[in-house]
């Protein structure tokens, strides 16, 4: 059976952007992006009452993405029907200063992932889910690094939120000043920022005569 994947994730009450609704996104495709740039996102979720929300690497594969379980991994034991999760990733693009002190703002792109997170058992999901964090962040790595073991796998709990119930927010341009205030003789603009790697460092205990590859060497985002 062929499953259809919408182009556009369809907003519902829960994922509705309220405020600057303009800056909503709900294709999928720039949802897509903007989650195969981002390395880390922050996962809530309540045990008890107590809500948490802990940053991790993640990866999409699919129309899914794949963190580490850890704490919340813990209650899932039990639960096969998944716990509620709140997947957040947040690009930050620019710092945005406007005449105004209330106007100030930031340019970013970010994204709200609603759904239940089930814990992967089968270990060839397992692999494939710490192939895609390891290729997304340095691709070739993993093919040098050594391979999990069958203990190190076990160890290792790793979590799928599969993406139905989801938004995206963009901000991006200039300051949105008050009318009045643009006549004022202040400063205004962007500070544009970005991720940029440095020259790798190599670990003492690694022995010098081994190359540093190229991947390392020259690391682009
Ligand atoms: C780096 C950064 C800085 C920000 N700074 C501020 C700030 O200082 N003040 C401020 O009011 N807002 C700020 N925002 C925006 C903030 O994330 C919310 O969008 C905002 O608080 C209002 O949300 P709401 O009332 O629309 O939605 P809520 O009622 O809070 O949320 C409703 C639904 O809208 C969607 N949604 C809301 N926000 C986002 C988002 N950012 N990305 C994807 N989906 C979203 C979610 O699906 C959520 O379930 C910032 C965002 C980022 C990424």
């Amino acid at each position: 059976m062929r499953c259809i994947v919408l182009e556009s994730f369809s907003p519902t009450e829960r994922t509705h952007v309220v405020r600057e609704p303009q800056r909503g996104n709900y294709d999928r495709e720039t949802v897509y992006k903007i989650l195969d740039e981002a390395f880390v996102c922050h996962v809530g979720f309540s045990v008890d009452g107590q809500p948490y929300v802990i940053p991790t690497l993640f990866a999409r594969v699919g129309d899914a993405v794949y963190f580490h379980g850890s704490a919340a991994s813990r209650m899932l034991r039990n639960l096969s029907e998944g716990i509620p999760v709140c997947v957040t990733v947040t690009l930050t693009d620019g710092f945005v200063l406007a005449r105004s002190v209330f106007n100030h703002s930031m340019n970013y792109r970010s994204v709200v992932a609603l759904g239940k997170a089930a814990v992967v058992d089968a270990p060839n999901e397992k692999l494939e889910a710490l192939h895609a964090f390891t290729e997304k962040i340095l691709p070739a790595r993993w093919n040098d690094a050594r391979q999990p073991n069958e203990k190190e796998l076990k160890a290792t709990s790793i979590l799928r939120l599969p993406l139905t119930e989801v938004s995206a927010k963009i901000r991006t341009g200039p300051p949105e000043d008050d009318a009045p205030d643009y006549a004022l003789p202040i400063w205004a603009g962007v500070i544009p920022l970005q991720l940029v790697p440095g020259a790798p460092i190599r670990d003492e205990r690694c022995d010098s005569s081994i190359p540093t590859p190229a991947y390392a060497a020259n690391y682009r985002r």
